[in-house]
């Protein structure tokens, strides 16, 4: 990176200063904040979420039943309160996928008990691999057993109820504190659509370029308590959760990334969401020594960050949300599905066999999905962007060039859906942006081509709605 700085970049960061200043409420700017600057409130709750009966480990289409665990899995809350009484919720999960029909259930609940509407949640899930099967999550990709079909419904049924009150203790104990955020770095994401898994121990060890594009940053933000202590830290990172595919309870690299931290800065909760991983992977993998590695890296990359200068964030909170329908390419046709039902691939074929029935019972299919798409400002330093299902990392390095330093671009939030290629992706195919629908149970094989711009469209929308002057 050069140090100098064009004439139209420094013209730009003026501009884009005074449009910030415009936006921070003249009480903030005129020395009417509290002088020790916790003028936010902060509130932190925790859950336990490891399975006690035999829910089936979720992801790499096969039957999991889970033989103990490595460490618990977690679900974390962090409730946030400006000054002028503005309340927002992130919640972060080891969960591999959090279907609509589950999140759609705690909204209701949550606006119900707390009067939070759906701008004001982010359900996110990490899309851990080592994490339990929930509802209708990835419907077509295991077998159907009775049994575990039950244990899945209580298992999800508990998780809505554990979520909702989650989210009531996290507001519960809102406090004053300080929010202030900075970077970090760590390497192991590869893109893995542009390098072959098998080729990767031996790239490394000849230093080579990996190809594609990747997102190493480590967004990080910090929660501190008026005396002092830490009591969260939020981090991000774009990379699957599949260094493991054994069948024992863990949060793969996000989890030992969690709990070192936690081990790091005693009393602190540490969270973590996944920005725009879809298409990245922790290569070399399938060992739980690499696993460790991994989150060890993380850990380091966040350690870095919180050396350095934060930057504080002042006291606003302006939250935006919107669901846009994103069309498929073509919906599925009867003849299609009838053909499916004999295929080779069991997936589907369960597919073809759910779907044939639904239209045998009446039902028609839709043909687009309602995408959920938020954005939060927080102050005039902190835009989260926040996108439904498995975004690949285009997105994150397009929202984040276009809006600036302290953008966070967040996949895997509200829904699992599919992946969401990006029009490069869509453009080249392969597994992330050819026919695969199917494997996440939508009636159709692609998305259409211009869903990436659909999405630009209504980021735009929203950035706009939380950066307006009030
Ligand atoms: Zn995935």
């Amino acid at each position: 990176m050069s140090g100098l700085v064009s004439r139209r970049t420094f013209l730009g960061h003026c501009h884009r200063a005074a449009a910030l200043a415009a936006l921070i409420p003249s009480s903030l700017l005129y020395g009417q904040e509290p002088a020790n600057g916790f003028s936010w409130k902060a509130g932190i709750a925790r859950s336990v979420i490891t399975p006690e009966k035999a829910v089936w480990l979720a992801g790499y289409g096969s039957k999991r039943s889970p033989e103990g665990k490595l460490h618990d899995l977690w679900m974390k809350a962090l409730a946030l309160e400006d000054t002028a009484g503005q309340r927002a919720v992130l919640i972060t999960s080891d969960f591999q996928g959090v279907p609509r029909s589950m999140s759609d259930l705690v909204f209701a609940e949550a606006e119900k008990r707390f009067g939070l509407k759906r701008d004001q949640i982010l359900f996110t899930f990490s899309h851990n691999h080592c994490g339990p099967r929930l509802g209708d999550d990835l419907i077509d990709y295991y077998p159907v057993e009775a049994d575990q079909e039950e244990l899945v419904r209580q298992y999800t049924a508990r998780m809505v109820t554990e979520t909702v009150d989650l989210i009531g203790r996290a507001l519960a104990a809102l406090a004053p504190a300080r929010l202030q955020q900075g970077s970090g770095k760590a390497t192991f994401a590869v893109n893995r659509r542009n390098n072959r898994e098998a080729d990767i121990p031996q790239l490394l060890a000849d230093g080579a370029a990996l190809k594609g594009p990747v997102d190493h940053t480590v967004p990080v933000l910090t929660v501190t308590r008026p005396d002092g202590t830490l009591a969260a830290i939020l981090f991000g990172y774009a990379c699957h959760p599949t260094t493991l595919s054994f069948l024992q309870w863990c949060g793969d690299y996000p989890g030992f990334a969690q709990l070192e931290l936690e081990q790091n800065h005693p009393g602190a909760t540490a969270m973590f969401v996944n920005t725009c991983g879809g298409d990245q992977n922790p290569l070399p993998r399938r060992t739980v020594a690499l696993c460790e590695k991994y989150g060890h890296q993380l850990a380091v990359g966040v350690e870095e960050a919180l050396k350095q200068p934060l930057t504080p964030i002042a006291s606003t909170l302006r939250t935006a949300f919107e669901i846009v329908d994103l069309p498929y390419l073509m919906v599925v046709s009867r003849d299609e599905l009838t053909a499916y039902r004999q295929d080779r691939n069991a997936i589907r074929a369960r597919w073809a066999e759910r779907l044939l029935k639904k239209l045998d019972a009446g039902d028609t299919f839709e043909a687009a999905y309602p995408y959920p798409v938020h954005a939060w400002q927080l102050g005039g330093e902190m835009l989260v962007i926040a996108q439904g299902a498995e975004t690949v990392v285009d997105y994150a390095l397009r929202f984040k060039q276009k809006y600036g330093p302290g953008t966070w671009v967040m996949g895997y939030t509200d829904d699992m859906i599919s992946y969401i290629p990006s029009r490069r992706v869509w453009d080249e195919g392969g597994y992330e942006g050819g026919s695969n629908l199917f494997e996440y149970g939508r009636p159709a094989l692609r998305w259409a081509g211009d869903i990436e711009e659909r999405i630009a469209a209504t980021v735009e929308k929203l950035v706009a709605q939380v950066r307006a002057k009030q």
